[in-house]
């Protein structure tokens, strides 16, 4: 059994889907080959070297990795024709167990390319959020880490201080932060800007949010009413809500922001664009030096002058760091926890007596992730698209 491991060659990504602690763990289940393309680590700090201590055959280029290979570990899509320098689909040997953050959802066409190429392909971000499944939850590791490192962003753009710095010169005093949305990027905010020793603010529609923003010792600021008490679906997602209630919130929050040095948005509803919470005219509010730091700006953004993937500070002085993939802003971190995931879901689903991949159709994971098997597209939400 060979697992090929690719250098990642869409645009921004500087992670790698397994690290020289995972390849030793992979060998350890029995896998024959480790190939990891050369290079395949450079941008997170795992050189060829460390893969090659840890067991793992180096290939020279994507080809030479994937020969005969029946498992492919990805962070994002493979590139498919005309999409970039080379065609990895086209290199996938067939029937291989295809693990990554595919977004085929979002990408009509690349779930029935993979159906055609005869992969089994998984798209690990639709991994269903659920206790068994937390130790190869992609989206709760990369978010956590997303959390962490847009608050140091925020920080370190911020031209004054996070705690209140008292000198002989005088006292400067504490930020105020303000954390819009405390899903698992938003609580690590919170609890990173405290560390700091900002003041901290938080709000979110979900009612179970309230008692979390507490727990981590910032106020909560919100608006609720019956709606927002029933705004949590069944899998712990926000609700898309009202038009009233949305303008209801932006009231509470408009008052609020003007008010804060520091403001970390990372709301978003599943499916849909990011809302947009933050206004222009909250951000004219806002005091000039005042940062906004927009995690949901792959989505579209949860403030109306986020430029998705971009800096930018306004007329009067605020900062937006609307940069996309904020995981990969801490490439070294969020791969060895991204590795771990996908580590952790082949062990879960792993025939010890076959050494090889045994994904039960049955299993409540394995629906939520299995786009493709057989040449057939057999994901829920893809069929009903189909
Ligand atoms: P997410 O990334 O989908 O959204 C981030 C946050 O934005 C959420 O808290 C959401 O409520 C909030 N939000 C949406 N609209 C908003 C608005 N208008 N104003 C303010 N906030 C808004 O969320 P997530 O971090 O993926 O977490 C979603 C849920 O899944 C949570 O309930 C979390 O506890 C749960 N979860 C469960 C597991 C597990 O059991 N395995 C793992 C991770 C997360």
């Amino acid at each position: 059994m060979r697992l090929a491991v690719l250098k990642e060659r869409r645009a921004g990504e500087t992670r790698v889907a397994a690290t020289p602690e995972t390849v030793k763990k992979l060998i350890g289940l029995g896998i024959t080959v480790v190939a990891v393309e050369s290079g395949a680590g450079l941008a997170s700090g795992y050189p060829d070297a460390a893969y090659g201590e840890a067991g793992a055959e180096i290939a020279p280029d994507a080809a030479a990795a994937l020969a005969g290979a029946a498992i492919l570990l990805k962070v994002r899509a493979p590139l498919a024709a005309g999409e970039g320098e080379v065609d990895e689909l086209s290199l996938i040997p067939r029937d291989t167990l295809l693990l990554g953050t595919l977004e085929a959802l979002g990408n009509p066409g690349r779930a029935k390319a993979y159906a055609d190429a005869g992969l089994q392909a998984c798209s690990m971000e639709l991994l269903p959020r659920i206790t068994r499944a937390q130790s190869m939850d992609i989206l709760s590791s990369q978010a956590n880490l997303a959390g962490y490192r847009a608050v140091i962003e925020g920080a370190a753009a911020f031209d004054k201080g996070f705690p209140m710095l008292m000198t002989a010169a005088g006292t400067i005093p504490a930020a105020n932060v303000f954390v819009m949305g405390a899903g698992v990027a938003g609580l690590q905010a919170i609890a990173t800007a405290r560390r700091l020793g900002g003041r901290v603010s938080a709000t979110d529609v979900r009612p179970a949010a309230k008692e979390e923003i507490k727990s981590l010792g910032a106020s909560f600021v919100g608006y609720e009413d019956e709606e927002s008490r029933a705004a949590q679906t069944a899998g712990g997602y926000a609700k898309q809500l009202s038009a009233e209630f949305y303008a209801k919130q932006a009231e509470v929050v408009a008052t609020h922001i003007a008010k804060q040095d520091v403001v970390v948005t990372t709301a978003l509803v599943q499916g849909r664009k990011a809302p947009t919470l933050v206004t222009e005219a909250m951000v004219a509010s806002m005091k000039p030096g005042s940062v906004i730091v927009d995690i949901a700006s792959d989505a579209g953004g949860n403030c109306a002058l986020t430029v998705p993937g971009q800096a930018i500070v306004t007329g009067h002085g605020v900062k937006i760091l609307g940069y996309s993939n904020w995981p990969g802003r801490i490439a070294g971190a969020a791969s060895a926890l991204y590795a771990r995931n996908l580590l952790t879901f082949l062990t879960t689903f792993w025939d010890k007596d076959a050494k090889a991949p045994r994904l039960p159709e049955e299993d409540e994971i394995v629906r939520g992730v299995v786009l493709t098997r057989g040449g057939a597209l057999v994901h829920p939400q893809l069929s009903q698209a189909a």
